[in-house]
């Protein structure tokens, strides 16, 4: 089992070589490695991230198949489901490492600070629904002075919804809080900039 301090390494360094323009010759699908998996699955980290087209989680950490065990939500809330599926991974497959990974310019966000500032009658259900669990978060910076500065209050509601669902998570179930208080589980915050390509985590990060 690799602990979650080795899985962020691991990330960091295949984010380095993404934003360095370089590809491991072990993220490149092959049928050998596909066949050597219908045995099973390790997958040494837990990724929840957004469903951006920009922001496909193996491609920005380098990783390939059966290195991660993938989430992906518009503006990467946390509902029962995703509680779930990163107990399934930690339990099934020892994953230790979750990356709640939000980034930057997320439409979920400025969907939510658009509908807060101008709500809008017909928004559906569905659509809805995400929006509520991204509200919270950023409702209270709509009180700030930030609203003056769209891109800036943008950034930082961005960041506070990674701090919220990042949050959530470790406190999202009983079986969640004994894994980080027993077998050295990790829920971790990052967040990737579409324009550098950086993933900066910035969130429950433990020192060296
Ligand atoms: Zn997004």
């Amino acid at each position: 089992m690799i602990s979650a301090r080795e899985a962020l390494a691991l990330l960091r360094g295949g984010n380095d070589r993404f934003v360095a323009d370089i590809r491991s010759h072990d993220a490149l699908p092959s049928r050998a490695r596909r066949v050597e998996l219908t045995t099973g699955q390790e997958p040494f980290a837990t990724v929840l991230g957004c469903s951006d087209s920009r922001v496909p989680v193996e491609i920005v950490f380098d990783q390939g198949l059966g290195d991660l065990f993938v989430i992906r939500v518009a503006g990467n809330i946390v509902a029962p489901s995703q509680v779930g599926s990163v107990e399934f991974a930690a339990e099934q497959f020892g994953t230790r490492l979750v990356v709640v990974l939000g980034h930057s310019d997320c439409g979920a966000i400025e969907a939510t600070l658009e509908q807060l500032k101008r709500p809008k009658e017909n928004q559906s259900r569905n659509l809805r629904a995400i929006v509520d669990m991204v509200r919270p978060s950023v409702e209270s910076l709509l009180a700030t002075d930030l609203r003056h500065d769209v891109p800036a209050l943008i950034r930082e509601s961005v960041r506070a919804n990674i701090r919220a669902s990042a949050n959530h998570l470790r406190h999202g179930s009983e079986i969640i809080e004994q894994l980080i208080r027993n077998d050295g589980l990790l829920v971790v915050g990052a967040e990737y900039s579409l324009k550098t390509g950086i993933v900066d985590f910035f969130d429950g990060v433990p020192e060296d």
